[in-house]
């Protein structure tokens, strides 16, 4: 644990760590998280036996939790492992599949969650509230319960039924909002103000990215602490990007790496107020009305905006915008091709990954990481649409089902 404060990623100016707590002071931009980086990182790191992504503690600004806090202890210590069939499919090098879809609760935000969790705890809070197209709040209410704070949860009265279902389970209070994403975000923002409730919203709280930039961490120790050319992230408020950015410059800063990935950032059609900044080499990212297929990404005025757009620039990195029928269709490809069940949010990495390799800006030459940030459990109706015609049923009996596996060849 070494939280040295925070920095406002936009004007700089550095704040001690009991100065500021959301936002910038002074110009209301998100703030990066200064933490010490010891010069022994890596034998700390990897002197520890805990396989999840508390092994990281050198590198966090919260301690690790107790060995009673239940899931909080588990999160993180996905696999990665190569998709060749899917690196051949598209021309790459090799791609790698960090399949997040194996968290606690099914997505990324458990990263995201614990650490808040953990953050809160330090502070002394007793409840914490968020906004969350669903991910974020079911992350949040298992850590909650975890830890032994109370979770407010506010999610668009939209949410697919299975991340709704999973909110109830884990005894937080849920309430839908009659409105978009955005306008829960901003209910919590405003409840954390006036009622003082600890406010987990994703990047206007500096610590959603020191959960997420554990996934960096992860990936380049699994590499033998290397990285891959190029790292592609779906992107909806774009913290996990920035998380993913801050992860690996934490890394570079520790000479755990010796170079940066480019970042790539893909955003659905329907909500892609970022990209559209990118495109247009503006740092103002527009406000739009958000539909799209892919739940996890429908942010129409992105929380993170302004740091997604840096992790690509800084890095060499571009966005990629991707249509819904894509995003479906890269659910079964990724089933096909990598035996991984995405959401759709999350199988649309792989349909940006897709367009990157068909227009030439990766190519065979380039090792790529795919990350996929939820699990196809989230959602099954959108995998029952990528799927089709569903399947035939047959008499019990051998006849029956030699004749219909003959008929299929
Ligand atoms: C939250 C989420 C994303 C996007 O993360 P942002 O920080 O909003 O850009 C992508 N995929 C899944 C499954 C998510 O839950
Ligand atoms: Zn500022």
């Amino acid at each position: 644990m070494s939280f040295l404060g925070t920095t406002c990623a936009r004007c700089s100016e550095d704040f001690a760590p009991h100065e500021a707590s959301s936002t910038c002071p002074a110009c209301h931009a998100n703030l990066d998280v200064r933490v010490e980086l010891p010069a022994d990182a890596r034998a700390q790191i990897e002197a520890s036996a805990d396989r999840s992504m508390w092994r990281y503690a050198p590198l966090l600004p919260v301690d690790a939790p107790s060995p009673e806090d239940g899931t909080l202890t588990t999160v993180g210590g996905t696999p990665l492992f190569m998709a060749p069939a899917l690196a051949k499919r598209l021309g790459l090098g090799q791609v790698w599949i960090k399949d997040e879809g194996r968290e606690p609760t099914g997505s990324l935000k458990d990263r995201a969650s614990a650490v808040v969790v953990q953050r809160a705890r330090a502070l002394g809070e007793s409840r914490i509230i968020t906004a969350s197209t669903g991910n974020a709040g079911v992350a949040l209410a298992a850590m909650a319960q975890a830890a032994g704070l109370e979770a407010i949860i506010l999610v668009p009265e939209s949410a697919p039924a299975a991340k709704l279902a999973q909110l109830q389970i884990f005894g937080a209070r849920l309430f839908l909002v009659r409105g978009s994403y955005d306008d829960a975000f901003d209910l919590a923002t405003e409840a954390s103000a006036e009622l003082g409730i600890y406010c987990r919203n994703t990047g206007t709280n500096p610590f959603t990215v020191e959960g997420k930039k554990t996934v960096s961490f992860e990936l380049a120790e699994q590499l033998g602490w290397r990285v891959p050319d190029a790292i592609v992230v779906s992107v909806g408020d774009g913290n996990i990007l920035t998380g993913v950015h801050k992860g690996l410059k934490d890394l570079l800063g520790a000479g755990l790496i010796a170079r940066m990935p480019r970042l790539y950032g893909v955003q659905a059609r329907g909500s892609s107020p970022i990209a559209q900044a990118f495109f247009a080499g503006s740092d103002e990212v527009p406000e739009v009305e958000a539909a799209t297929v892919a739940d996890s990404i429908s942010a129409g005025r992105p929380s993170d905006g302004w740091r997604a757009l840096r992790a690509a620039r800084e890095t060499g990195g571009a966005f990629v915008v991707v249509e819904d029928e894509a995003i479906l269709r890269s659910i079964a490809e990724l089933g096909r091709d990598a035996a991984v069940f995405a959401e759709p949010a999350a199988a649309a990495a792989h349909a940006g990954l897709v367009k990157l390799a068909a227009e030439g800006t990766l190519t065979q030459g380039d090792e790529v990481a795919l990350l996929i940030t939820g699990t196809g459990l989230k959602d099954v109706g959108a995998a029952a649409r990528a799927a089709g015609a569903s399947p035939p049923t047959i008499e019990k009996s051998l006849d029956a089902l030699s004749s219909a596996l003959t008929e299929r060849s």
